[in-house]
């Protein structure tokens, strides 16, 4: 028999945090629909391997100061392991860890030859000077060195960390064995390997599902926006998912009506002008105060009657506290577990078509792969191959999860759950178990 949630041997070590628990809940819905083997479920709710380790570095001021950090791998039977580093006050082991779960079957539902890993230091990362934030990453960095490499485990971007903090991951372990290993980070400056379109691919296959969707509810005869002049768009959090995915459907001719970060958000009903809002926000690194806009707290911008609704800020958004709110049509799932699995059920319920995380924000993990592979062949490839190549993969996984959904009758999330736990079932079934 299948536990319902956490089981023993997880529950005193990993299952403090919400997002933990809520990708173990929708393992176990995905493991119960699709009667997946119980031993496999047994392997699966738990990592791998975990490291946690202390960071100290000299501040500004002279004085040394010690952050927590962690690198998680959950599961490695299809390759290396593959995840962001997340900078943020709040990171914990047992967030990590619920991250790089999600990772894993991320990677096996988008078909790639990688596992599931994430990393993270406890830090505010806007309190750090430039210099600070060096300092930490490249030690950070030289703490798991052991565990990291192209072969092992392969790290990049998260929420407060950029393609900078990569490059100085990249000299860092390079230096420490002598040689360039650009392979051992993704989401680099374009000048040491990094990919053309990377930085845009997350919020560019946000917008990708988002036309599927569209499409998909016109198929079949249910009631949908179109992604035209006539839709209306809220994006929650305007970081690096969430500003590009506003960008391409502000393209694509839509009505961006508000967009929001940490701080608070801006409203336009007639639609932002989402170039000059970037523009703004480069020069004053918020949104607050952006001319032609009226401002609007976070909570309402989730509120809003709108066609599309896009949180690609953090987890634990919606809950059941505010998803009676929740009016918009289609919800994109751009951040990772920002819908908690009790709200889910209630928008399911009222006939929201849900983008899952694992498939919604999969752009970034797929042009990752893309570039691992473009640096071991040293051939790089122009941005156009690069966004067509995605959109194949995107399409691909899209349809893979609907047609389950079709199948099974299940929600979309145990969809996107079950294709990718199907492909690393029979995988860890063909590997057995060592020894
Ligand atoms: P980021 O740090 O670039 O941006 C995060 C944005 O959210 C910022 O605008 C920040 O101000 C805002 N924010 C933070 N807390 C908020 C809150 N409480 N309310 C409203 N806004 C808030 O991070 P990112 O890389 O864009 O990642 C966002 C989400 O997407 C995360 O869940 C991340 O795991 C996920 N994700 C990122 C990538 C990637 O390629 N960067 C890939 C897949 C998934």
């Amino acid at each position: 028999m299948i536990n319902n949630a956490v089981g023993s041997l997880s529950s005193h070590l990993w299952d403090s945090s919400d997002l933990y628990r809520n990708a173990v809940m929708q393992l176990s819905d995905a493991a119960k629909t699709m009667h997946l083997d119980p031993n496999i479920f047994e392997r699966l709710k738990v990592p791998k391997r975990a490291l946690i380790v202390t960071v100290p570095i000299r501040l500004d001021d002279g004085s040394i100061r010690c952050f927590e950090g962690y690198r998680v791998q959950h599961n490695m039977t299809l390759g290396p392991g593959k995840g962001g580093i997340r900078f943020h006050p709040e990171v914990n082991l047992s967030e990590v860890a619920g991250l790089a779960m999600l990772m894993t079957f991320k990677c096996s539902l988008v078909g790639l030859p990688l596992g599931g890993a994430k990393g993270g230091i406890r830090v505010d990362p806007s309190q750090l000077s430039r210099q600070e934030a060096q300092a930490l990453t490249r030690r950070y960095t030289t703490e798991i060195n052991m565990i990291i490499g192209p072969d092992k485990d392969i790290p990049a971007p998260d929420v407060g960390t950029d393609a900078q903090h990569m490059a100085w991951m990249m000299d860092t372990f390079s230096q420490e064995k002598g040689f360039a290993i650009p392979g051992v980070v993704t989401g680099k400056p374009i000048e040491i390997g990094g990919s053309l379109g990377r930085a845009e691919s997350t919020g560019r296959g946000v917008v990708y599902t988002i036309q599927h969707a569209a499409k998909h509810l016109a198929d079949q005869g249910k009631p949908g926006p179109k992604i035209d002049s006539t839709t209306t768009v809220a994006v929650h959090g305007f970081g690096k998912v969430g500003a590009v995915a506003a960008l391409e459907i502000y393209n694509l001719g839509t009505k961006v009506v508000a967009v929001s970060d940490d701080k608070g958000g801006i409203h336009n009903k007639n639609g932002l002008n989402i170039p000059e809002v970037l523009a703004y926000v480069a020069k004053n690194r918020s949104i607050i105060g952006c001319p032609n806009s009226e401002p609007i707290t976070n909570e309402e911008l989730l509120a809003l009657p709108v066609d599309v609704l896009i949180p690609a800020a953090i987890d634990g958004v919606i809950t059941p506290k505010n998803v009676h709110n929740v009016k918009a049509k289609i919800i994109a799932e751009g951040a990772n577990g920002p819908i908690t699995t009790e709200a889910l059920h209630v928008l399911e319920e009222r006939g929201a078509f849900i983008i899952p995380d694992i498939l919604c924000n999969a752009g970034g993990v797929i042009v990752s792969y893309f570039e691992w592979v473009q640096g071991i062949q040293n051939f790089f490839w122009s941005e156009t191959e690069v966004n067509a190549k995605l959109a194949e993969v995107m399409a691909h996984a899209f349809k893979k999860v609907v047609d389950i959904q079709i199948s099974y009758k299940c929600e979309m999330k145990t969809a996107a759950l079950i294709a990718g736990v199907d492909r690393l079932n029979r995988a860890m079934l063909l590997r057995g178990l060592f020894p």
